[in-house]
């Protein structure tokens, strides 16, 4: 049996049941009904109104072909999804992926992770998640548009400012987003606050490409702090991925006073002794769309490594920020050995289980995804309460709104796991206060027959 408690062991069965080869999915509801053993012996209330048997299974969830034309004319076809997990708190709100590895278990993982993390960020915004199989890398942009057009105009049957509100996530940033936009004001003819992460002409929020990495800094910072008295002066910091999380947690991790060294994509990393020059890697992957590894031809003392093996490098600070599962047992043991002090996650779900429980076994400071990385969806509903509003708040506004945002994230996921006996297993401890709010409002809006 995986769980001490009767009534959870029969939940996961269920879930395991109804979700069949699901492997993401089910490993995301292990975790989180792992850490509510102690919830269920304190509050049998919950357990006798289902609140967990419900929330495990989506309030919704919608799957589309996404039929396009290439640039030569071939008709192509993907395959697109929406999870509504949960609205207990607030309108839906979660990412859009679009990526190869895409499928029903990666968007229902997602979705579930999305409604702890969001109800964490003390905002009124509850769980979805969707996206596409579709890969926009080696795509035009006519290919993308026409894709993004086809995808709206199923996706906007679903979807409202005040129903769901999707955002961007893998392989979505503004470019996406601005076409996804367009279609769904022609469709509809409204312009409202449907997506976040649009751009600044037409309703985005200052601060809101920079969020989730400066908001994982943020994170990281106060863990550092308050478990430790310690900061980013001075540690080297080892960053996985270079997309949009990882090169905003770069400039933070920098400008708070750490030497981040090392980037990675799916195909290699690169190693700068001297500190990254970010100036560099926003040119080759914002501009150029291009891969990580020119960096090394960029830049005199770099050196590029093909394959995996990013967390061999030695370091203090871990921010994986690429994918799911891409820190595996392994490369914990090789973090731990080489002195790292600190891991917190950028990306959603990138360390294995195996990993997390070393690093906690080892007594290092863990920032689980769903508090370190909220500060993207955190300030996604900052941006839809400006577009309510139809005003729009400066940089330094909203940066100062997100910094406070996380540092009350880490001290409610820290608090929690004290209440709960487990002071600074902040996986248990994110989970538990994530979970509180929306069970509240679950038991107040009673169930629908
Ligand atoms: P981007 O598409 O901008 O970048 C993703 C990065 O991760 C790229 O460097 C990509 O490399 C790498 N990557 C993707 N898949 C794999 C893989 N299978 N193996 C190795 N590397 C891979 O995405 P984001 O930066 O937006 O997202 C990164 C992570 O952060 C995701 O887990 C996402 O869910 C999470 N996140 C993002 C938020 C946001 O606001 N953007 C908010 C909260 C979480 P390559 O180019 O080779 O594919």
């Amino acid at each position: 049996m995986a769980f001490k408690s009767e009534y959870l062991q029969k939940v996961y069965d269920k879930v395991c049941q109804r979700n069949k080869g699901e492997e993401e999915f089910l490993q995301a509801v292990k975790e989180v009904l792992e850490s509510f053993e102690p919830v269920v012996e304190k509050r049998p209330d919950i357990v006798k109104a289902g609140i967990i048997d419900r929330l495990v299974e989506p309030e919704r969830f919608i799957q589309f072909r996404v039929p396009w034309v290439d640039d030569n004319g071939n008709v192509q076809v993907n395959r697109g999804f929406r999870v509504q997990f949960n609205s207990a708190i607030g309108p839906y709100k979660g990412g859009l992926r679009f990526h190869p590895t895409v499928c029903a278990s990666v968007i229902k993982f997602l979705g579930f992770e999305q409604i702890f993390k969001n109800s964490l960020t003390g905002l009124p915004i509850g769980g979805g998640k969707g996206g596409s199989d579709f890969d926009p890398k080696g795509k035009s942009d006519a290919e993308v548009m026409r894709f993004c057009q086809s995808f709206m105009t199923e996706l906007s049957k679903h979807i409202g400012a005040d129903t769901d509100v999707p955002a961007g996530d893998i392989g979505v940033g503004a470019r996406e987003i601005g076409f996804m936009y367009g279609q769904y004001k022609r469709l509809r003819n409204e312009f409202t606050g449907v997506l976040t992460g649009k751009g600044l002409s037409y309703g985005g929020s200052l601060a809101r490409t920079e969020a989730t990495g400066y908001g994982l800094c943020y994170f990281t910072d106060e863990m550092l702090k308050s478990m430790k008295n310690e900061s980013f002066k001075g540690k080297t910091v080892v960053i996985s991925g270079s997309g949009n999380v990882a090169i905003y947690a770069t400039q933070k991790a920098t400008e708070l006073g750490g030497k981040v060294v090392a980037l990675s994509d799916s195909n290699g990393y690169i190693y700068d002794e001297n500190g990254i020059n970010l100036d560099v890697v926003k040119q080759i992957k914002e501009v150029e769309r291009g891969r990580i590894k020119e960096y090394a031809d960029r830049v005199p003392g770099s050196v590029y490594t093909e394959g995996k093996g990013i967390w061999s490098i030695k370091c203090d600070i871990a921010l994986p920020c690429a994918t799911q599962n891409e820190l595996n047992g392994d490369d914990a043991d090789m973090l731990i050995k080489n002195g790292v002090i600190a891991v917190a996650e950028g990306a959603n779900m990138p360390s294995t289980p195996e990993a997390v429980e070393k690093f906690l076994a080892a007594g290092i400071m863990f920032g689980p995804a769903k508090a370190a990385n909220a500060g993207g969806v955190a300030t996604s509903a900052l941006e839809m309460s400006q577009n309510s509003e139809r005003l729009s708040w400066t940089f330094e506004e909203v940066d100062a709104k997100l910094k406070n945002i996380m540092i009350n994230i880490f001290h409610n996921s820290y608090n929690a796991s004290k209440e709960y006996g487990l002071e600074g297993n902040l996986v248990a401890g994110a989970n538990i206060a994530g979970f509180a709010k929306v069970a509240d409002a679950m038991m107040w809006q009673g169930v629908s027959y």
